[in-house]
């Protein structure tokens, strides 16, 4: 079966995750999937696989030399996002991609290069596309069969010598929860890597520092007509609010390594509001300085409307995994390394956003996060060139055999 060929086949199963049931995995469908795959690395004759209750599924590939190798990982989410449909998808090949619309399903959904010009940096090679009605489930589907082909290509290939290889797939990454169950002293590497990222080259080990803000708002509710010098109108405030903190420094207008301030949502009315923010920053000391400025600015708005007017409760959510990665940094080398042999230029970015990489990271996992290589998931507009599964594949390759020499 050729790398095509297993994706496609791990398309039919839909495993879309969902928020908020309260069970792990989030939906049982994702069970049905685990099972097949667990059965399937049987077949290729994977060692130790276990499949846990919770569709945790673990698996080795012994080492196949003498040298002393550092224990690697492989990792890669079984769950769709719950954004789109993840059932009876029915995607098909787009040969030879000429640069121009692609109609999805005939008088159906376009993807335009107009609309998504990456399509442009693929021109002439074959995609993978949906037919329009659900998401392609590259995201991280590709990331599955690119690992499980490098460990049949490795079987296959005993001359490439390697130490001992771990591949894990978790349910529920879509709904912040793949990592928070993975048993990481089981698994057993001194360092992973998921495959997860999108277009070929992406290699990221940065993540954002993140927390979250609620503010609550307390008013003074007057009759109207009675209200001089009496009425504090919370809905005003919670506006003043905003309006104190830096106009730019907002999802909308900020890329790249700038941080933010984002207003998720405001309820109020005269007597009451509240707002929930989250705040973003790559940069440890300017998240902490972000975190400083919204307490300042509720610290004004009390001096202005009195003490108390305004609180603010203020807690983490996840940090950047760069200061777990920066003193093992090797394993970032390495996968610069797997990638120029493969002739993939690394294109090195930071996440804005979190990962499971980063949780595992700090718990003892240092895990970048390598291509998968599908684009514009989550939706039915989600394509996968071919090469670029091919190539993170290879990557996963060059990487065994890597850190198969690691120690000489
Ligand atoms: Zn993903």
């Amino acid at each position: 079966m050729d790398i095509v060929q297993r994706f496609l086949e791990y398309t039919t199963f839909d495993t879309q995750s969902a928020e908020d049931t309260g069970k792990t995995p989030s939906t049982d469908k994702q069970l049905v999937f685990a099972r097949f795959l667990r059965d399937q690395l049987e077949e290729i004759g994977l060692e130790e696989i276990e499949l846990t209750d919770e569709g945790y599924l673990y698996a080795t590939l012994p080492a196949n030399t003498k040298k002393d190798a550092p224990v690697v990982g492989f990792i890669a989410h079984m769950d769709t996002s719950p954004d789109a449909s993840g059932a009876n998808i029915k995607p098909h090949i787009v040969k030879n991609y000429d640069g121009g619309d692609i109609e999805l399903e005939k008088g159906g959904l376009v993807t335009s290069p107009k609309v998504f010009p990456e399509l442009r940096q693929h021109i002439g090679e074959d995609l993978i596309v949906t037919d329009g009605h659900t998401l392609l489930g590259a995201d991280d589907k590709a990331g599955i069969a690119e690992i499980v082909q490098a460990m049949v290509y490795l079987k296959e290939h005993p001359e490439i010598e390697h130490g001992k290889i771990r591949v894990a797939f978790n349910p529920d990454e879509e709904i912040g929860l793949g990592a928070h169950k993975f048993d990481v002293e089981k698994f057993g590497c001194e360092w992973a890597y998921t495959m997860d990222g999108g277009d070929i080259g992406e290699l990221e080990f940065e993540n954002f520092n993140a927390a979250a803000a609620k503010v609550e708002i307390k008013g003074v509710s007057v009759h109207t007509g009675y209200a001089k010098n009496k009425m504090v109108n919370a809905t005003r405030v919670a506006v003043e609010f905003m309006n104190l903190l830096p106009q730019d420094e907002i999802p909308e207008l900020t890329e790249g390594y700038e941080g933010f301030f984002h207003c998720l949502g405001i309820e109020s009315a005269c007597e009451k509001a509240s707002m929930h923010f989250i705040i973003r920053d790559h940069d440890a000391p300017k998240f902490e300085a972000r975190k400083r400025t919204i307490k300042e600015v509720a610290a004004q708005l009390n001096e202005k409307y009195g003490e108390g007017t305004v609180s603010i409760h203020i807690h983490d959510q996840y940090k950047n995994m760069k200061e777990m990665i920066d003193p093992v940094y090797h394993v970032v080398d390495i996968a610069i390394k797997a990638m120029e042999e493969a002739g993939v230029s690394p294109r090195i970015q930071a996440i804005r956003g979190g990962t499971d990489g980063a949780q595992l990271s700090f718990r003892g996992l240092p895990c970048p996060n390598i291509f998968a290589g599908g684009l514009d998931f989550h939706g039915p507009h989600e394509f996968l060139p071919i090469r670029n599964l091919e190539k993170a594949m290879e990557v996963v390759v060059n990487i065994c055999r890597i850190v198969g020499n690691f120690n000489e």
